[in-house]
């Protein structure tokens, strides 16, 4: 694996679980030196577990050292893809494990199979990964290196979960050797697994982060319409999602989506419909509402107070309960919408603080959700995480709620 972050760390693990030996290979020391040590760099339930197995049964390690990558048959690139400002992915860090791939496969005598684990727009892996391989090593891709493309599709808080139970595997090859090769890997798994080309692959896993997040923008906006009119929005997502042709996931509105992977995939498809001078009507709108969804908080608050020289506790920093990861965090826009308007905050999550800090160390972090709401004129509700929904916790203070956690005597929904 090259990568070890969230995709690296959580799918090496899990082949260690189905019996292949795993070497998880970055560029940061200190990231190795935690692995080795059975210290997970990132929060994912069973990770701890699974890291501290694998270690002492000796079938998996951390290595700075991409020469490795000469003792093992394939190598799957887990690298990140952030985005540019222009929504178009950032393939720095691909283009790298490429790079040095590549010129280490020049030594290797044997086959060796490439596969791109990183989500990356459609044509990447055999436009731009694969012209790379071949300059570097001097090989034919197809021929003594194989390719593929295998998207994940793990959800940050059950990962492993997910990884080990997926709906279907998608593996998209450029030659039927490294298909079988990769199938070969996931022959125990009991679910289809779709065949396509390398660029079809990427953009199914693409299309299908649009999808999600379009739903997330879809029932966001009609909550907003649902609010004013004085429906409870989640009563019409019960009365929708029971139609077989609708379906009840991905229908609960809220604060809008977050994370490492939804905005930046929308991003990404907008950025590459434009390029082939195609509008991309629908993915902008889904950003367009996602932007505009969690400052209605703040309109909500404004209706009962004042916000300059207020104190509003935050809870949940994280971008969804069960993680430590705040990449696109809500919480973002509506504690700098809050500070703006001259008011305090105090903050609360139970395991993202930290992350948190390195982008806004001067808001006021709390020890418990408890103490963030105590002395607070209100509380804004960010992160459904399970210990904010008792209603013994805010008394009567008037509560926000962007999730829909809790239900207290002085509250209001986002969208109900
Ligand atoms: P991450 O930032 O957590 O981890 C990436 C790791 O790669 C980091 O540890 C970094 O130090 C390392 N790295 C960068 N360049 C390197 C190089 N040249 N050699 C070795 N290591 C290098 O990212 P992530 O969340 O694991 O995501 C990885 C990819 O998978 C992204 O394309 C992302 O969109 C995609 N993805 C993520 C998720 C998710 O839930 N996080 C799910 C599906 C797909």
């Amino acid at each position: 694996m090259i990568g070890t972050g969230y995709v690296g760390l959580v799918t090496g693990l899990c082949f260690c679980e189905l019996g292949d030996d795993v070497v998880c290979i970055d560029i940061i020391d200190e990231k190795v030196d935690m692995v080795n040590a059975g210290n997970p760099p990132i929060f994912e339930k069973g990770l701890e577990e699974l890291l501290r197995k694998h270690l002492a049964e000796g079938r998996f390690r951390a290595s700075a050292e991409y020469d490795e990558v000469l003792q093992t048959d394939i190598t799957f690139i887990c690298v990140g893809t952030p985005t540019y400002e222009d929504g178009s992915l950032d393939l720095r860090y691909v283009k790298d494990a490429a790079d040095d791939l590549g010129t280490l496969l020049r030594r290797k005598r044997t086959r060796h199979t490439v596969v791109v684990k990183s989500t990356v727009p459609p044509t990447t892996t055999e436009q731009f990964v694969a012209p790379i391989l071949q300059k570097r090593s001097g090989k034919k891709v197809g021929k003594t290196i194989g390719l593929a493309m295998n998207p994940e599709f793990l959800r940050e808080g059950s990962a492993i979960e997910d990884f080990l139970n997926p709906d279907r595997i998608i593996i998209g090859a450029s030659d039927p050797k490294s298909m079988q090769v990769v199938r070969s890997l996931y022959e125990s798994f009991d679910c289809p697994i779709i065949e396509v080309t390398p660029t079809t692959a990427e953009m199914i896993k693409v299309a299908n982060n649009a999808a999600l997040a379009t739903r997330i923008s879809m029932i966001n906006e009609i909550g907003n319409v649902c609010k004013a009119l004085g429906i409870d929005v989640r009563d019409v997502a019960k009365g929708i999602g029971m139609d077989a042709r609708i379906g009840p996931a991905f229908l609960k509105a809220g604060a809008g989506f977050g994370g490492s992977c939804f905005p930046k995939d929308v991003k990404c498809f907008i950025a590459q419909a434009k390029h082939l001078g195609l509008e991309p009507w629908v993915m902008q709108s889904v950003i367009d509402v996602n932007e505009a969804q969690p400052l209605r908080l703040i309109a909500l608050l404004e209706k009962h107070l004042k916000l300059r020289g207020k104190t509003i506790a935050v809870l949940g920093l994280a971008f969804k309960p069960e993680t430590d990861d705040v990449r696109e965090s809500r919480s973002f826009p509506v504690i700098e919408l809050l500070l703006r308007k001259g008011a305090g905050v105090k903050v609360h999550d139970p395991k993202a603080m930290a992350n948190f800090k390195q982008f806004m160390p001067d808001i006021h972090y709390s020890e418990s959700a408890k103490a963030c709401v105590r002395g607070a004129d209100a509380v804004l509700i960010m992160t459904e995480w399970p210990e904010y929904a008792d209603p013994k916790l805010y008394g009567d203070k008037l509560v926000i709620d962007g999730r829909g956690v809790v239900k207290t005597k002085n509250y209001e929904g986002i969208c109900w």
